[in-house]
């Protein structure tokens, strides 16, 4: 999962790569989407259109790249995290480090159970 985050946020230096960790199968799966952000160096956007078809899927977690900062979460990136009840995840592209940001109240499913010991020690 962190190869696969890293290869999409690698191949767009300039600016955050955004996307969804979906649970289908018994796997996690990766998925990139449009960074729709009229600042997408500093920030990021998933279209609603976008949001609503992964709805389907099973969203287990976003994850995003930051450019210019490391990988610390913004305040912003930790209230979309309780606001949508998933976990953020973050890929720097400046230290290269990953980081996981856990919402306080959080989507509860034997998906998500599985996700949270998969990422314990990210
Ligand atoms: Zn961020």
């Amino acid at each position: 999962m962190k190869k696969d985050i890293e290869i999409i946020c690698e191949n767009n230096k300039n600016l955050e790569s955004c996307g969804f960790i979906t649970f289908q199968k018994n796997n996690f799966i990766v998925s990139e989407c449009k960074n729709i952000s009229k600042n997408p160096k500093s920030n990021f956007e998933i279209s609603f259109k976008d949001h609503v078809s992964f709805l389907k899927k099973n969203i287990i977690a976003v994850f995003h790249s930051h450019v210019i900062s490391g990988d610390i979460f913004s305040e912003n990136d930790k209230k979309h995290s309780e606001e949508i009840m998933v976990p953020y995840l973050v890929y720097s592209l400046k230290n290269k480090k990953h980081n996981a940001y856990i919402p306080k109240n959080i989507r509860k499913s034997k998906a998500m159970d599985l996700f949270l010991k998969k990422i314990k020690n990210y």
